[in-house]
């Protein structure tokens, strides 16, 4: 649950409008008046407060905002409304007809999605269903035939559906794309246009994404009309109560290190991020060695093993999830005290939405990064984004680690704010880098002057890239 305060991350001045706004100012209904009490919800997000009333209105809606911001609700609360008041559903003797479909990257996020649909649509009638591969379509297929008013699906297996006859959207009122950069990134651009083109012409569509490059405003341009945009998070911002450190280490040392940090009781609940699904497997592998028992989700299990895995999690039975990308948005499970990315993301938005794990809903959480010299562009890219260094702690001495030079740092990055030292591990001092000391060989001896107004290009094109602009 999120604060009643802004929670990090979130634009000020946006803030501020959410503080003055209340559920009731905002137009809902009794019913989810009541429903948002019963959960505990006081005050609307700031994503909430700026999407709520114009999506009530009937109008499209370009919103740029992460998970972790309040943005299921954003558009389900209206979206439920909107839906009991234009009031085709539940009548007797009729078929149902699916008047709103949902699309989501990942099966997690559809399933947290119809999970949310169905705490906030108590007591109204509506019936949703969700739709996702990597499991038998028998039981999805039933719940189509019996009838529903809410599809959320991803992509392909809505596709499939639709394909097989299963699936009728003519009577779509309402279409929400959300997380639509990460949809596009998965490559789903055709079959959403395959699916948008199912749809009637008249309807009203809702576009949420964590990042806004030109090809998600393509997207807008062809989908929405005349849309309000609304934006509360800045991408390139770290949430500001996440405690962030990086560790260089051999790759062939990770394991022991992370075996080490685990040892600590602070670790209570963490994510380790691994680049491949292999990885994943065979750091579980290592670590069961050990005697740390994890749960493990990554695209090469199936859906019944993944929710085994988030269920061990969620309960605390293993104490340790390890996941590759796909986990990295939409899970939402509390009480996450650490992120560990154990490979660090070869795209610095993922290293965002990584740590974005912990430090939910207002409370601290803990980031730690592991950087093996073949992976220090990386650390370079995500340091730009960020516009932050991310301190160093040494590797503790007992792991008996070869001292690893430590990065030099880029002309834009910012020094890190003073800490306390730990014991037993120690700060690398910036300091003490040799002056002109370069992390990486440069291939080729390109003159200095065209690197400079080259990586100039590249920091400009990134911050257009990710920016959301309110319009
Ligand atoms: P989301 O960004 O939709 O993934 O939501 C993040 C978390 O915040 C979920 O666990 C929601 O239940 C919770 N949440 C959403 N809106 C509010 C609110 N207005 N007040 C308190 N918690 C909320």
């Amino acid at each position: 649950m999120l604060p009643s305060h802004a929670p990090g991350g979130l634009a000020v001045v946006v803030s501020e409008i959410a503080l003055l706004t209340t559920f009731a100012s905002l137009d809902l209904s009794a019913q989810l008046l009541k429903t948002l009490d019963s959960q505990g919800y006081e005050t609307p997000t700031p994503i909430q407060a700026q999407a709520i009333p114009p999506v009530l209105e009937g109008r499209d809606l370009l919103g740029c905002a992460q998970t972790g911001t309040g943005k299921t609700a954003a558009f389900s609360l209206p979206l439920i409304q909107r839906l009991m008041t234009n009031g085709r559903t539940g009548r007797k003797h009729t078929r149902r007809r699916t008047r709103a479909l949902i699309l989501a990257p990942t099966r997690e996020l559809a399933a947290q999605i119809e999970e949310s649909l169905r705490t906030y649509g108590r007591h109204t009638g509506l019936r949703q269903t969700v739709i996702y591969g990597g499991v038998k379509q028998h039981r999805q297929v039933r719940q189509l035939q019996a009838g529903v008013d809410i599809i959320v699906a991803t992509p392909g297996r809505l596709l499939d559906l639709m394909d097989q006859g299963y699936v009728d959207l003519r009577a779509i009122e309402m279409l929400v794309l959300d997380e639509a950069d990460r949809m596009l990134d998965m490559g789903f651009i055709v079959p959403i246009r395959q699916i948008a083109s199912k749809l009637p012409q008249e309807r009203q569509t809702l576009l949420f994404s964590a990042t806004m490059p030109p090809k998600i405003r393509q997207l807008a341009d062809s989908m929405l009309h005349n849309p309000v945009s609304v934006s509360v998070t800045p991408t390139a911002s770290a949430a500001p109560l996440i405690d962030q450190e990086l560790y260089h280490v051999p790759d062939e040392r990770k394991s022991d290190l992370l075996t080490h940090l685990l040892q600590d009781s602070k670790i209570v609940r963490t994510v380790v991020f691994t680049k491949t699904k292999h990885g994943a497997d065979r750091l579980a592998t290592k670590l069961a060695r050990v005697g740390v028992t994890t749960a493990t989700i990554h695209g090469n299990r199936s859906q019944s093993q993944r929710e085994r895995s988030l269920a061990a999690f969620r309960s605390g039975q293993s104490r340790v999830l390890i996941a590759t990308d796909v986990a990295a948005r939409g899970l939402d499970v509390e009480g996450i005290s650490h992120v560990i990315n154990y490979n660090l993301p070869n795209e610095p938005d993922a290293y965002i939405h990584r740590i974005g794990r912990t430090g939910r809903a207002g409370a601290t959480g803990q980031a730690i990064s592991f950087c093996s010299r073949s992976e220090r562009g990386y650390l370079r890219a995500i340091e730009r984004l960020t516009g932050k260094r991310i301190e160093t702690t040494q590797v503790p001495e007992v792991l008996d680690v070869p001292k690893d030079e430590p990065i030099v740092l880029s002309k834009r990055s910012e020094s890190p704010a003073p800490r306390q030292a730990r014991t037993p591990r120690r700060k690398t001092n910036s300091r003490h880098a040799r002056p002109n000391q370069r992390a990486e060989p440069r291939a080729g001896g390109t003159p200095t002057s065209k690197r400079k107004a080259t990586s100039k290009r590249k920091r400009t094109s990134k911050r257009k890239r990710t920016q959301c602009h309110t319009q």
